[in-house]
């Protein structure tokens, strides 16, 4: 919530020069923002802290500094290099994860601060949430999970990006991975599924039969409004999608394209596009934002507590928007993710991920030295996984020209 109060706690305001030229000095450090957070936020003095106990930062609490953990981990700069939904192959406009992962970022923290949430939480969530996505979009943990249920076993991107931030990141001499808060942690887990607590066991520590937070929550919700409506922007961007299929398959950018042809006859049609496309946005970030309040109200939820134990999870979009959002998400699998147009280079990534995969499985010495010794403590195939959903998608195509001669 910084910005909202300015409020230190020793009393002082922020500070700002005058026009004399005096400037008023500027608080004692620490300095620590009282918030003004809803009781129903997660309250960073409440954190359930990390694994290595470290002492405070002048500066930064801890979720700001998680925040800060994660824009400087090598898995999220790799993002610029993983595929959203499109390769470049259309076009150098288009999301890749880094750039959707920003957005996201950006959706959640306007989420978050008209709701009184722990922004800074929120906004960790939201950077961290793609962190454990392999190359190659969804054709590529498509073809991973594959290969993995080949030998017993499965891959999840969360679980994943839960064994990234705990241990494959190495920046920090005093401890492996970045250890973040365990409000990051859970929310890296449970942001958008359950996971049951008889199949994980290892998870028990996440408390897996109560709701993560509000914060958490959200990031599902976000992300679906990101996805979507960038989606809708790349696929008509692409040619792949046509301004009059996308009218014709969701009335909700149908009933605002009219109105905004009515607002800018002369514009170009691009621009009457982003226009509608802007208001379906706006009309689902708005949404969620009501319908949660709404909400939480009417449940007088004002605890973490509340809003851990609740039935199901209160942060939602109202009955008319989901019906809105599932009815964008369809279309976009019917004409966009399942098109023709798409099917060949997903083929070409499943293959890609199957062929390296079953390469290393058959030469383990073919790996480098590092993973080579991670397989003496565990199994083959969760070390070649491991290997292969940390490649950037132009790393995956040099290790496939490199072991299988791009065949
Ligand atoms: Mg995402």
């Amino acid at each position: 919530m910084v910005g909202k109060t300015d409020i230190y706690a020793n009393g002082s305001k922020l500070s700002h020069p005058r026009k004399t030229g005096r400037v008023r000095k500027p608080p004692p450090s620490p300095v620590i923002l009282i918030s003004m957070l809803a009781g129903y936020a997660v309250q960073v003095q409440q954190s359930r802290g990390r694994r290595f106990p470290e002492p405070p930062h002048p500066y930064r609490d801890d979720y700001q500094r998680d925040r800060d953990r994660i824009i400087h981990a090598r898995a999220f700069r790799r993002l610029e290099d993983k595929t959203q939904v499109f390769t470049r192959r259309y076009s150098d406009h288009f999301r890749n994860r880094l750039t959707h992962t920003i957005e996201v970022a950006q959706i959640t923290r306007t989420v978050a601060g008209a709701l009184n949430l722990n922004v800074d939480l929120a906004e960790a969530l939201a950077l961290v949430h793609d962190l454990g996505h392999p190359p190659f979009g969804h054709a590529g943990e498509k073809a991973l999970d594959a290969a993995m249920r080949r030998h017993g076993s499965f891959f999840d991107h969360n679980l994943h990006a839960l064994r990234i931030v705990e241990d494959f990141e190495h920046r920090y001499a005093a401890f492996r991975g970045l250890n973040l808060t365990f409000e990051v942690r859970e929310g890296i887990i449970k942001h958008s599924r359950d996971y049951d607590l008889a199949q994980y066991p290892e998870l028990a520590e996440y408390a897996l039969d109560q709701r993560p937070p509000l914060e958490s929550q959200l990031v599902d919700l976000t992300d679906e409004i990101g996805y979507n409506t960038a989606d809708l922007d790349d696929g008509y961007e692409a040619r792949l999608l046509t301004l009059d299929q996308i009218r014709a398959g969701v009335p909700v950018f149908e009933s605002f394209f009219r109105r905004v042809r009515q607002l800018y006859p002369e514009a170009p049609e691009k621009l009457q596009f982003n226009e509608a496309l802007k208001r379906v946005f706006n009309r689902l970030t708005s949404d969620l934002i009501e319908n949660t309040q709404g909400r939480l109200h009417q449940l007088a939820i004002e605890s973490v507590d509340q809003v851990r134990v609740h039935s199901d999870r209160l942060a939602a979009f109202s009955r008319d928007v989901e019906a809105e959002r599932r009815q964008i998400k369809s279309f976009l699998y019917e004409n966009l993710y399942y098109s023709a147009s798409l099917s060949e280079e997903k083929d070409d990534a499943e293959r890609i991920v199957t062929r390296l995969f079953d390469f290393w499985i058959e030469n383990p010495s073919a790996l480098p030295h590092y993973y080579q010794g991670k397989a003496e403590q565990e199994s083959l195939p969760r070390v070649v996984c491991d290997y292969i959903a940390g490649m950037t998608d132009h790393y995956i195509m040099e290790q496939y020209e490199k072991h299988c001669g791009g065949k």
